[in-house]
């Protein structure tokens, strides 16, 4: 026999907890089924931004903003190209609704820094969670369970149930277990984007993506796959976050993840770091961009190069999506960035930086000598900083003479590297960070099938249900996952029930 719910939510990141949330709040009895054994998906890995206008702490910071202003706004940061393929009705409905899910994050005890502006934003909009992201999990999971709704970890939602048109229910394996859930009001898909699916990036991407990977390996596009399967239009599939060049994340755990994310420490935590001095904060913060925070470009226009493995070029660096197209083609997957004494010394200052979170922090030499030891390799000499790595060091000279001679006979305007001290930053690899694509939904967050109608029974939220928009800029996927959960969870229970 069928377990039967009002809602069954598939997965547990920001999306399906927000959701699960709301509709339990309506009063639902609702079940959130999360393949991990924990909850979290990327939004628990995320930094945490969340980007509104007209929220209460830009008014306590005497920023004047509103939802229109960043509508304009919004449409600035992807290249015309890609924003000409934008669900700018969506977006903006989206964007009038991004403050009021923030007031509610902020009522359920979650505590943000900011504002810190982004241009080409023209006023600070982005909110940063403290400690960091895993806070949102751990605050929905609070709330939600509180307010009776189920939660089962190791559950993976195989397949949706129909009845006719309607979707009435899923298929999921629960610890290795074959079990069917009957929902009567809806089933919110939740479950994440599809960065780590490599068919489904070779598909509508590309067949030279194939190899490279998403930064959550659990990202596996499920969700795409049951709505497509109930026959929803999903749309601007081939659009990505990424590739980029990302250093592999530490074994340790980050320092943030160990801070308190909910309880009192928590709200204590929260109420001192907004009283934070703003060089505090910075630092808090810097910690977060070395795990996670793509080295610059700029590095390798200034003349950094690439090495794998053994100790060899392959590609010209400054290429770009080639160079990620290439690193994954490399033994292991990955590769080294070499710095010899100049870029050091260049890298160790204001305006030249190795990462960063656009205007709030800025990651040198120096500070992923101290905070990623494991990815930051420094020696005197060439020999003994690739030792230290275990790349053959004969190699390693002979890539770096052969790049040295060719810079003149190329007419390239790189300098050579020619002088220690030397870093050898990595091991890098190639990485989607997320996926633009995902369903059609309306503004119930309801799926429609390719001629427009409702898939009745079938909601699609964050990652899962983007209708179309692609949301660049920091913190917009955190503030439309919390959103379009908020939206369907009260949505969906002021449907009909399909079984009485
Ligand atoms: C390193 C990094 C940093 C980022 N930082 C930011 C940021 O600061 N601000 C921002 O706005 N965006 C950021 N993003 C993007 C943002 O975090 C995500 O787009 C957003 O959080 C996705 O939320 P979601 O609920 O759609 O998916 P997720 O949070 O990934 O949740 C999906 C859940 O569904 C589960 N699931 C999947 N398949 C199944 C199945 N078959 N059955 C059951 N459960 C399933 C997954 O395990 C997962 O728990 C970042 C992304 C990365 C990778």
């Amino acid at each position: 026999m069928a377990e039967t719910f009002d809602v069954i939510v598939v997965g547990a990141g920001g999306s399906g907890l927000a959701a699960g949330y709301w509709a339990a709040e309506q009063g639902g009895r609702v079940l959130v089924l999360e393949k991990r054994p924990q909850p979290g998906g990327t939004t628990g890995i995320a930094v945490g931004s969340f980007t509104a206008a007209g929220t209460s702490l830009q008014r306590q910071a005497g920023v004047d903003d509103s939802p229109a202003l960043h509508i304009e706004d919004a449409g600035n940061f992807p290249p015309q190209d890609i924003e000409a393929r934008n669900a700018d009705v969506m977006r903006a409905f989206f964007l009038h609704e991004a403050a009021t899910t923030f007031e509610w994050l902020r009522g359920i005890g979650l505590s943000f820094v900011g504002p810190s502006p982004e241009p080409p934003n023209r006023n600070p909009r982005m909110h940063n969670v403290v400690p960091g992201a895993k806070a949102y999990i751990a605050a929905l999971q609070l709330g939600l369970q509180r307010k009776g709704a189920v939660l089962l970890a190791n559950a993976t939602v195989e397949r949706l149930l129909r009845d006719g048109d309607r979707v009435v229910g899923v298929q999921a394996v629960v610890d290795d277990a074959t079990r069917e859930f009957r929902a009567t009001r809806g089933v919110i898909l939740a479950a994440g984007d599809y960065a780590n699916n490599r068919n489904m990036i070779a598909q509508h991407k590309g067949e030279q993506y194939r190899e490279i990977e998403g930064i959550n390996p659990f990202a596996t596009g499920d969700g795409h796959t049951l709505a497509e399967q109930a026959g929803a239009k999903l749309v601007n599939m081939d659009v990505t976050y990424g590739p980029e060049l990302r250093f592999v994340p530490s074994s340790k755990r980050p320092f943030q993840q160990w801070l308190p994310t909910s309880g009192i420490a928590a709200r204590v935590l929260g109420a001192v770091a907004t009283r934070l001095p703003n060089w505090v904060m910075r630092s808090l913060i810097k910690r977060l961009l070395v795990t996670w925070q793509h080295p610059e470009n700029a590095l390798f226009d200034d003349g950094a190069i690439l090495l794998n493995r053994h100790g060899q070029r392959f590609v010209d660096e400054r290429e770009h999506p080639d160079r990620e197209i290439a690193l994954a083609a490399q033994p292991g997957k990955i590769a080294y960035i070499l710095l010899d004494g100049r870029l050091i010394e260049r890298y160790s200052a204001w305006p030249h930086f190795i990462s960063t979170a656009p205007d709030i922090a800025y990651a040198y030499v120096a500070d992923y000598l101290r905070l990623r030891p494991d990815v930051t390799h420094r020696a005197k000499n060439l020999d003994e900083v690739a030792r230290r790595v275990g790349l053959d060091s004969a190699a390693v000279r002979r890539s770096l003479q052969t790049y040295n001679d060719s810079l003149p006979e190329r007419g390239d305007s790189r300098l050579p590297l020619e002088d220690g001290p030397w870093v050898l930053l990595g091991p890098a690899k190639a990485y989607f960070t997320t996926t633009e694509g995902g369903a059609v939904v309306n503004q119930q967050m309801q799926v429609l099938a390719a001629d427009g109608s409702i898939i009745p029974g079938l909601y699609a939220v964050g990652q899962n249900g983007l209708a179309g928009m692609i949301l660049w800029s920091h913190g917009l996927h955190i503030a439309w996952a919390m959103t379009s959960g908020r939206l369907a969870g009260v949505a969906v229970m002021n449907q009909t029930s399909s079984t009485k």
